[in-house]
């Protein structure tokens, strides 16, 4: 830890130096130089943490957990029978964490592993490529900020419901929200394409969805850095596709 410290400090200085109007050979020198000292920070918390530091620290680390996983590393999820004395990765049994599926009902799915970079690298990125591949959902780096809202039924009538924050379902290459809802005590589970819950809410909901669905126009989706180039360029259709979608409504004219 000590050695992470000193070398921080040492980047700090040589950052001090870095200005906009820089050549571009010297910010890709910097780079590589920064590249090549957080490689040897082993600890994910702390290298996640220098992200905070400037824009050159947070490519260096964005870099890193954007880059593909060899396939054959991947985890698999599990919800019951789970070993949790030991990573599953690289088999340390101490400073262990647990990479939870928050789009699970009971038993949820989990993946173990120590808190080595790699290790979380591996268990992050596994997580979002299963929730993509199979669980078809875009785990967001930020929460919707919309709690409730009312849904259709298919019987024709409504429901008022509660949103699932952390993430967005892909159906049929639409953008859809997870909703739960109740009925005679019983909770449901229905996915709302985005923009019908713009059409049918009211109010101030209304507005909260229309602002969602211009931030993903204008912003795209913010989904977490761990996917890989070939996730992100299936998101970034899923939106070109809500983008067309929504133009031929003439959704904000
Ligand atoms: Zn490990």
């Amino acid at each position: 830890m000590k050695d992470i410290k000193s070398n921080l400090i040492y980047i700090i200085d040589i950052n001090k130096y870095m200005s906009n109007d820089l050549p571009i050979t010297k910010v890709l020198n910097c780079y590589e130089l920064l590249n090549t000292i957080l490689s040897h920070m082993n600890n994910f918390d702390d290298f996640i943490r220098t992200r905070l530091v400037n824009k050159i620290f947070n490519k260096v680390v964005t870099d890193y957990l954007s880059k593909s996983v060899n396939n054959s590393n991947i985890l698999s999820g599990k919800g019951t029978f789970i070993p949790i004395n030991y990573c599953w990765y690289c088999n340390k049994s101490n400073d262990l964490t647990q990479i939870n599926y928050c789009q699970d009902y009971h038993p949820r799915r989990i993946i173990i592993v120590c808190k080595n970079k790699i290790c979380m690298k591996i268990a992050y990125t596994s997580y979002l490529q299963e929730s993509l591949n199979i669980d078809k959902l875009i785990i967001l780096s930020k929460p919707i900020l919309i709690k409730e809202c009312i849904i259709p039924r298919s019987n024709g009538t409504f429901n008022q419901a509660t949103i699932n924050q952390d993430y967005l379902a892909i159906i049929d290459n639409k953008i859809h929200i997870k909703v739960d809802f109740k009925e005679n005590d019983n909770i449901y589970i229905k996915c709302c394409p985005i923009i019908k819950l713009w059409e049918i809410n009211k109010g101030a909901v209304k507005e909260q969805f229309a602002d969602l669905i211009l931030d993903i126009k204008k912003n795209g989706i913010r989904y977490l850095p761990f996917f890989n180039k070939i996730d992100t360029i299936k998101i970034q259709n899923y939106v070109q596709n809500l983008i067309d979608d929504s133009n031929e409504k003439n959704l904000f004219i």
